[in-house]
């Protein structure tokens, strides 16, 4: 394991993280001095790899493919949560900017990340939705992306409208794809439900049952996600000002996702905001520290995760002393590539290590083949503009067509 990666293991105590993780700087000093391990034999790794763990039956698997702001950074993503359950059920919260990589890095097939629930059209929240929509289908989801989202206040603050508009953007994109590859993962099946539901079904389906509730910010509409299965309750805070309906819903829940704002002081210093719109904002339209430690004091999770700031190592401290004034039990703070195993019995927290160079993974229907029928063709004046490479091309041709036993000819 790298250096970086003990760093953040360290990080990870100051965090209150519990789990497995705690021991390791112990285990790797007591290794050097015990005669029992072979310095020829791989002791158990301390991060997740993925594609390398199966999950039990019974057991529940989170991981933070964005934890971060709307500002980009390559090192944090906007908000994205990949929850995996034992009975092979896959859900995204959030898909927010620059998370569609993270999710690609953790190698799950793609028909199985068809399901997105949205907290709010923040483009932090939704912004690389774009990116798995075409991407997913060009990679092996042969079956529409379904969408789960909040009305708003009038249709075009909805869902729906946000989204029949992205479809409207995405024209030439998806135009320019028709009959060249398998064409039925290129449609969005969009779910708007109320956003004013007090704790409503919005999903049950295969012994899940997901609910939302209403949140506060920025205008009517967003909203907070509950998770039930398997005797387990998963609650997903989407951006708010602390609100009583979080209180109400996320009580006793086994892992509570709330936001957290970055620290006044901080924000003003390292984000350059004005000290009014740093105390508006990081206070009134976000939840400070202080306040999220307030509630997870209320509802008492079995662990807490807070997220939504730049965790740096001269910005972390603000936040977990913030909350450490209001609440004592067991928390993470949380940065991409986090990972969250729980079980009835234990929360293990990691980090993923993850493959920089990852291809798709196999899909797990056989592609349909496209009619080339329905392609746009081009106009005769762009046409007009070949140069004439068939020469060169042919080869490839009569190596794949032999291969292969087919007969496909060049254009
Ligand atoms: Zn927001
Ligand atoms: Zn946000």
């Amino acid at each position: 394991m790298s250096f970086v990666a003990v760093m953040l293991y360290q990080w990870g105590q100051l965090d209150g993280r519990e789990g497995k993780v705690s021991g390791l700087i112990g285990e790797s000093i007591a290794a050097e001095s015990s005669p029992k391990i072979s310095p020829v034999k791989a002791r158990a790794r301390e991060f997740y790899a993925p594609n390398s763990e199966d999950l039990a039956p019974d057991e529940m698997r989170l991981i933070a493919c964005g934890t971060g702001m709307p500002t980009l950074r390559p090192k944090q993503a906007a908000s994205c949560w990949l929850l995996e359950l034992g009975n092979g059920d896959k859900f995204i919260f959030d898909v927010g900017t620059g998370s569609g990589e993270r999710i690609a890095a953790m190698q799950i097939p793609y028909n199985y990340l068809d399901k997105v629930f949205l907290s709010h059209l923040h483009t932090d929240h939704f912004g690389d939705l774009d990116a798995l929509f075409v991407g997913g289908a060009l990679a092996g989801r042969q079956k529409p992306l379904r969408v789960w989202g909040p009305s708003g206040e009038t249709p075009e603050r909805g869902t729906k409208y946000a989204l029949d508009h992205l479809r409207k953007a995405l024209t030439w994109d998806l135009d320019g794809r028709q009959g060249l590859t398998d064409p039925r993962g290129y449609h969005l099946e969009v779910h708007e439900f109320d956003y004013m539901g007090m704790n409503e079904i919005i999903y049950q389906e295969n012994g899940v049952t997901i609910r939302s509730f209403p949140a506060i910010h920025s205008l009517d509409g967003p909203v907070s996600f509950g998770v039930e299965w398997n005797g387990f309750k998963f609650v997903f805070g989407g951006d708010t000002y602390p609100n009583k309906w979080y209180d109400e819903y996320a009580k006793d829940a086994d892992l509570a996702i709330h936001e957290c704002f970055i620290a006044v002081p901080d924000m003003i210093t390292k984000f350059q905001f004005t000290p009014q719109s740093a105390l508006l904002v990081g206070t009134q339209i976000h939840t400070a520290p202080e306040a999220f430690g307030k509630i997870m004091s209320r509802i008492k999770p079995r662990m807490a995760v807070a997220y939504h700031f730049f965790k740096d190592f001269d910005t972390t401290a603000a936040i977990y002393k913030g909350i450490r004034t209001t609440y004592d039990g067991p928390l993470s703070l949380a940065e991409d590539y986090m990972v969250w195993n729980i079980t009835k019995d234990d929360i293990r927290v990691r980090l993923a290590i993850i493959d920089e160079d990852v291809w798709p993974p196999p899909a797990t229907e056989k592609p349909q083949l496209p009619d080339t029928s329905t392609r746009i063709p081009y106009s005769d004046a762009i046409l007009g503009g070949k140069l004439d490479v068939k020469d060169v091309l042919q080869p490839t041709y009569d190596a794949i067509n032999k291969e292969y036993g087919i007969n496909e000819k060049q254009d």
